[in-house]
């Protein structure tokens, strides 16, 4: 999907973001756009993805360093392998009813905006290794 307002380096890094499934960081993204755009920097794809996230085309998720991304908008909730750190969309849809959810904001004095459930365990992947 070409967008005419994005430039040839954010076009390339949404490509590499739409085509990873697993939620790369900026450094692993950096490391795969690096490929198609040879001259871009660090700073120019932090640049990128902060515009990117304001004009709602990715999401952010989490918020420390290790901050990933997701090219996939929609509400849709993660499970994270406590093993090898995988960051997985899941395809199930997992319903809260909104009066509890708003009572669990309550709870923490938040004023509610969105919500995702989280879960952990261990991925396919590394479940395989250990058998
Ligand atoms: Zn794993
Ligand atoms: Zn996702």
């Amino acid at each position: 999907m070409q967008d005419k307002t994005l430039n040839a380096n954010a076009q390339a890094v949404l490509d590499v973001l739409r085509a990873d499934m697993h939620h790369p960081t900026a450094q692993e993204l950096y490391e795969q756009v690096r490929h198609v755009r040879p001259h871009i920097g660090m700073a120019t794809v932090y640049r990128i993805l902060h515009q990117l996230k304001e004009q709602g085309m990715i999401r952010e998720i989490g918020r420390d360093l290790e901050c990933r991304y997701d090219a996939d908008t929609g509400h849709h909730d993660h499970a994270i392998c406590t093993q090898c750190g995988a960051l997985l969309d899941v395809p199930a849809d997992v319903r809260i009813p909104q009066e509890q959810l708003l009572r669990a904001a309550q709870s923490a004095g938040m004023e509610l905006s969105d919500y995702e459930v989280r879960l952990y365990g261990r991925c396919r992947q590394c479940t395989q290794q250990y058998h």
